[in-house]
């Protein structure tokens, strides 16, 4: 039952003050979303699968810090280790064993890292090895899929989706699908202002789970691409799995016309498993873009790859790039703390998380159809998108699919959650995230909440 005695006074107060020092009162575009009474919740502290906000509501949570949170807040040994860490002096300019042993421990799950270099954030990881592949191939253009997200790198962030797809579809509900259908190559439209349109012009767009797209691309510019960069799970137009064959067809693509294959693997990179999607698909990058769960909820970004392309990083080559903080001792540390969480066991973790995923699945799948309301959820571990379909069970394979999806009913079900104590990505267009602290109870009571959610969905429709 959604709670009438809930209240959001401060949350309105603490808003109002943000507004008056910060572009929309937030430091990243999603966090704006209009929560009860038009401001979003301000959130005060965590602890394993619950926020609290500043007017002491609580909330089980599925945004997970959009990602890094998969062992939940606050954790033990997360908090102990980054507290150490914090007890030796914050940062040094100069190197640490943390990095040492970070890297190792990437370079023993991942499949297709020999090296790693860390960065702050997913963007820098982007925007390093772009610059990398230019690097290495002689070659300026870049592939991207369209609804795929690589930070605000300027150019990537082109049809980009995540908060851009948003902030997009916010403003033209209903035709923010500029993407050219049919054989026409899409145009290279900046997400943003201020990006300059002959950088634009250097990334290429093709829909996601096409290959046929991808190889007349390759047939016309082939000799021009540097890299073909994908999310090889697509988090950021919501959760969209690769279909049988595409990541591999890439692959091949990219061998036959010597560019690089980079996997972004900054949201399911030790998320959908602990060699992340390269090892649960099998799939052979060059390099990997990393961020989010290897900082265990501290700003941390990274980049890996084949010895012959990273010793081309410098100092070891030329390419430079370069980080005052980057490495952090505390981000190490926690991030340390976070992947030898999820190594104990065997990857009971990784068991334990698809049980509770699934289960949260179904459970969202039946409530919908009790209530009648068309839904499908696409799920790979533990990130999963419920998608508002016209039809229930409506494969959704690509931006174009997601883009037909009802968002002004997600966004009922967001507010009827949110009123019942659940914090949901505030955007139809994100991936919900599972934590090892998401407990049986906690999943039921969720489930609980949807049901009424979806009947508020179903009564706004008027069904
Ligand atoms: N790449 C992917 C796949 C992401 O999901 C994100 C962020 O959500 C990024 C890159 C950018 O990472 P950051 O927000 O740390 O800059």
């Amino acid at each position: 039952m959604s709670d009438p005695t809930r209240t959001h006074q401060n949350s309105a107060k603490a808003f109002e003050r943000a507004l008056q020092v910060m572009p929309g009162g937030v430091s990243s575009p999603v966090r704006a979303f209009k929560g009860v009474g038009g401001t979003p919740i301000f959130i005060a502290r965590g602890a394993g699968a619950i926020v609290e906000d500043v007017d002491q509501n609580q909330y089980i949570d599925y945004v997970g810090s959009f990602g890094p949170l998969i062992v939940g807040h606050a954790n033990d040994r997360v908090v102990a280790a980054a507290a150490k860490a914090m007890g030796r002096g914050a940062c040094y300019g100069a190197p640490t064993e943390l990095e040492t042993q970070l890297a190792g421990m990437i370079v023993e799950a991942l499949p297709a890292a020999d090296m790693v270099r860390f960065v702050n954030s997913g963007t820098e990881a982007a925007m390093s090895v772009v610059r990398l592949a230019r690097a290495a191939t002689g070659r300026d253009l870049l592939v991207k899929c369209i609804g795929c997200y690589h930070g605000h790198v300027d150019s990537l962030l082109v049809q980009a989706g995540s908060g851009a797809l948003t902030m997009a579809e916010a403003e033209s509900r209903g035709d923010a699908n500029n993407s050219a259908g049919g054989n026409t190559p899409p145009i290279s439209a900046p997400s943003s202002p201020g990006i300059p349109r002959s950088l634009a012009a250097t990334t290429l767009l093709t829909p996601y789970n096409d290959l046929h797209a991808a190889e007349r691309l390759f047939d016309e510019r082939g000799a021009q691409i540097a890299a073909f960069l994908v999310e090889p799970v697509a988090g950021n137009m919501g959760v969209v799995p690769p279909e049988a064959g595409y990541l591999d067809g890439l692959r091949e693509l990219c061998t036959k016309h010597g560019a690089l294959l980079i996997f972004d693997e900054v949201m399911t990179g030790f998320r959908v498993g602990w060699g992340g999607a390269q090892a649960l698909y099998d799939a052979a990058p060059d390099l990997t873009c990393l961020g989010k769960i290897i900082g265990g909820g501290l700003p941390v970004g990274a980049y890996a790859g084949r010895r012959s392309l990273m010793e081309m990083v410098s100092p070891a080559g030329s390419v430079y790039q370069a980080g005052t903080l980057s490495g952090n001792p505390l981000a190490m540390s926690a991030g340390l703390a976070t992947l030898e969480i999820l190594r104990e066991g065997a990857g009971e973790c990784y068991v334990h998380l698809e049980k509770s995923a699934e289960t949260l699945m179904s459970g969202l799948i039946g409530a919908a159809h009790a209530a009648g309301v068309a839904l499908t959820v696409n799920r790979v571990g533990s990130m999963l998108t419920p998608f508002f379909t016209r039809m229930a069970g409506a494969p959704v394979r690509n931006f174009d699919d997601a883009m037909t999806c009802d968002t002004a009913a997600y966004a009922v079900f967001f507010h009827a959650m949110l009123e019942r104590g659940v914090f949901l990505p505030p955007s139809q267009f994100e991936a919900w995230f599972v934590s090892t602290a998401h407990e049986d109870l906690l999943i039921e009571s969720t489930l609980s909440a949807a049901k009424e959610s979806f009947d508020a969905v179903a009564k706004s429709r008027g069904s």
